[in-house]
């Protein structure tokens, strides 16, 4: 029995319709994650784009036609965006809106109001390759991750290729070819994406789930205030390095910084003066290290910062470059910005007990406090030196 296109078209549409409003209701709604939401704004494309079809052979299909082709163009993109969002960033804007931009300027050049093939080739091409970036993302995510993007992966690498067959068979043999009506018909089309999305929403759940928890991992491990690592964060992070380093060889410096009197601070400026000083402290770090190099909150106004490959002695000068950059900031809503006494301590190479590294580094900054604040003390060292 064949069925006919226009009821497997309906038949999707239903399908469509369906998953979007248990998308959007259940999975959507309840766990926020940016993978259903992208699911959904594809569904709702997806729809559009073929209900815009529906116009074709009417005086309408001069407008209608391409905007189907862009609209089917911009779920697919919401399809890759949504993978992508499960392992990275989403892409910049540019590229998402390269492919819709492109097939709508292929089609409308291609005699829309009388081809219902108009800019095929793009509309095939940024199907086939916009889907088989989003299976790409599926399969560069963790093993880990979870137990069902696999699938969903191998499941749109087969929508991919399918598309990719399509624009083959379009462009060797053309519309009318025998392999392209038959095997690359619209009903296989139809049929063939009514199965991807089945798949997609079995994995929904579980996907969304997913990122749910990596987003709120994600938000447990950055201190509110300034942006930096909270503690338990830092710690995670500086003991995997630090055993990284151990098997380099590779030595390292701690440093722990503690504002000082900054509960005068406080007392003469207000609470929010202060918070402003620890933000100020906080981007001043930010800007002196390098990107790899490990910043965190350590509670209240004290800091620690993990200097891979850098020695002590380097370490009280970046310190020093610290301070000199905090009292060069634009103070903003406060009248003076505090002093900074530093104790740093060295993760000589093979050195791993991050504990006995804080409190080497700790007690150094007790020195530092006791000789006046303002400076630098290096663990265990007599050099000491002002830092200003
Ligand atoms: P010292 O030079 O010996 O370090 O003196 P200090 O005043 O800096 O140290 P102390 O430990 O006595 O005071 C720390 C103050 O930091 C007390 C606390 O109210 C303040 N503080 C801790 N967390 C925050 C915060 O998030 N915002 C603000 N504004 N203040 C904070
Ligand atoms: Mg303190
Ligand atoms: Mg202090």
């Amino acid at each position: 029995m064949m069925l006919d296109t226009a009821t497997l078209r309906v038949d999707l549409a239903l399908v469509d319709l369906t998953l979007l409003l248990l998308f959007y209701f259940i999975t959507y709604r309840r766990t926020r994650s940016a993978y259903s939401g992208w699911w959904c704004l594809a569904l709702l494309l997806f729809l559009a784009g073929n209900a815009a079809y529906l116009l074709d052979g009417t005086i309408h299909q001069v407008w209608a036609n391409p905007s189907g082709n862009v609209l089917l163009v911009s779920g697919a993109v919401s399809i890759w965006a949504g993978a992508r969002s499960l392992r990275t960033a989403v892409p910049p804007a540019w590229q998402l809106a390269a492919g819709p931009g492109i097939t709508a300027v292929a089609s409308v050049l291609d005699q829309p109001a009388t081809n219902i093939w108009a800019g095929g080739p793009a509309y095939l091409a940024f199907m086939s390759a916009l889907i088989g970036l989003g299976c790409r993302e599926l399969f560069l995510l963790d093993r880990n991750f979870s137990r069902v993007h696999r699938t969903l992966a191998v499941g749109s690498g087969i929508l991919a290729v399918f598309y990719f067959g399509r624009l083959a068979a379009f462009v060797f043999e053309g519309r009318e070819g025998p392999v392209f009506l038959s095997v690359f018909g619209s009903a296989t089309t139809a049929a063939l994406s009514a199965v991807i999305l089945v798949v997609a929403s079995f994995t929904m759940a579980e996907l969304s789930y997913e990122q749910q928890i990596q987003d709120l991992r994600a938000r447990a491990s950055v201190d509110g205030l300034t942006g930096l690592l909270n503690r338990t964060a830092f710690k995670d992070l500086a003991e995997n390095e630090l055993r990284r380093l151990s098997r380099t060889r590779t030595t390292a410096s701690l440093i722990l910084a503690d504002l000082d009197h900054f509960k005068a601070i406080n007392d003469e400026f207000g609470h929010s003066a202060g918070d402003t000083a620890l933000q100020a402290f906080a981007n001043a770090c930010v800007s002196t290290v390098r990107s790899t190099d490990l910043v965190g909150r350590y509670g209240g106004e004290e800091f620690m910062l993990l200097l891979p490959g850098v020695t002590p002695e380097l370490a009280k000068e970046i310190a020093a470059d610290i301070s000199r950059l905090l009292q060069a900031a634009e103070p903003g809503a406060i009248p003076r910005l505090p002093t900074v006494s530093y104790g740093i301590a060295s993760a000589a190479a093979g050195r791993v007990d991050f504990e006995a590294l804080v409190a080497s580094a700790d007690a150094a900054l007790y020195r530092a406090k006791t000789l006046g604040r303002d400076r630098s003390v290096l663990a265990a060292s007599p050099l000491e030196e002002k830092t200003a």
